[in-house]
């Protein structure tokens, strides 16, 4: 093959390993990443489901293998600012003025978490003691902000009774996004047996409205979950309030049994689902990517090309076709580096 080049749009789990696997074909690619450091949110994760792995292991692992790689460059803190298409090449300028020359574009760049202060009745924002999954994933982190320590924000003490919401954000039309975001009814499972295991005193309730532990090992993490003490209660949340001392109320409706329930909690995560990346708009438009309603890109066909896209040379992989769990992620990479090889190949026979 001829001397070829890919730009990979993202630093992430999905980018970095695509470009391994397009050094493992001999072919050269850049990978530009909009922050200081590569992994992307994955960094943050000391443990992933379902096998409670190190995120920051397995970055590390694939950084550590770029490096070594004299056919892989990564340009960090750069984004992409202009696309020119001359036959079958990219011409892409960078934000930091430098022009690159692709055969082909990876188009990586993950999700963006939904913002929580978006479902008010919550009341995420306005009490201390109402928190994110991603910042309940923070505090889980023994390199995180508390050092793994599950404290209150309102005043410091542990937290003993932890409430779980699931669905914030996702399977709900009112605010516009219907689907299911896949991955969260498994990491808070994952996140509820982090906390029995941390004190396994502490009680911790999880509000569902169908658990979709769907992955191979996921629904054993939820029936392990369930055996050291987990609960899972079948209903919405209506409302959150806050007491004096900071407790919250949690009122929901059980839909199993039909009636209301209630709760006092010391601390609620809010489980949020996944939204597409802040660049899809521009990613789209510069590429000329169909998008769904869900915002998320949509393949050439979504059954037999789900790398490939309406534009030629323009591939995608990872959650920016939809959420995927980190395994998911790898394996997305590894097969988009096929398929461009495939594509590059050709255009050499041509
Ligand atoms: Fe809700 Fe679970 Fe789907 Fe996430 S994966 S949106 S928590 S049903």
């Amino acid at each position: 093959m001829s001397h070829k080049r890919v730009v990979i749009v993202g630093g992430g789990v999905t980018g970095l390993r695509s470009a391994i696997a397009l050094d493992d074909f001999g072919i050269e690619s850049t990978i530009i990443e909009k922050k200081s450091e590569v992994g992307g949110r994955v960094v943050g994760y000391s443990k992933i489901f379902p096998d409670f792995r190190d995120g920051r292991k397995i970055v590390d692992d694939l950084a550590g293998a770029v490096s070594s790689s004299s056919r892989i460059g990564i340009i960090k803190e750069t984004t992409i600012d202009h696309v020119q298409k001359k036959d079958v090449n990219y011409t892409i300028t960078l934000s930091n003025g430098s022009v690159i020359v692709a055969d082909a574009v990876v188009l990586t760049c993950g999700f963006e978490t939904f913002d929580a202060t978006r479902q008010g009745e919550y009341g995420y924002g306005v009490y201390p003691n109402i928190i994110t999954s991603v910042e309940l994933e923070d505090f889980l982190n023994p390199h995180g902000s508390t050092k793994g320590k599950l404290l209150r924000p309102f005043d410091g003490n542990p937290a003993k009774r932890i409430a779980i919401i699931f669905c914030v954000g996702s399977r709900n039309k009112r605010i516009g996004n219907p689907y299911c975001s896949r991955i969260c009814c498994s990491y808070s499972t994952k996140q509820a047996i982090e906390i029995k295991e941390l004190d396994e005193e502490s009680s911790v309730t999880c509000f569902y409205m169908d658990i979709r532990t769907y992955g191979r090992g996921f629904e054993e993490m939820y029936q392990y979950a369930q055996d050291i003490g987990v609960k899972y209660i079948r209903g919405r949340v209506s409302e959150c309030s806050t007491l004096l001392n900071g407790d919250i109320q949690v009122r929901a409706e059980n839909t199993l049994l039909g009636r209301p329930v209630q709760g006092i909690f010391d601390l609620v995560s809010l489980s949020v689902g996944m939204m597409p990346c802040a660049d899809a708009g521009k990613m789209s438009e510069l590429f000329g990517i169909r998008r769904g309603s869900d915002g998320f890109f949509i393949a050439e066909d979504e059954d037999f090309n789900p790398h490939s896209t309406d534009t030629q040379g323009v591939f995608i992989a990872g959650s920016v076709t939809g959420l995927k769990p980190i395994r998911d992620c790898l394996l997305d990479g590894a097969s988009v580096a096929g398929k461009v090889a495939s594509y590059l190949k050709k255009l050499d026979n041509k």
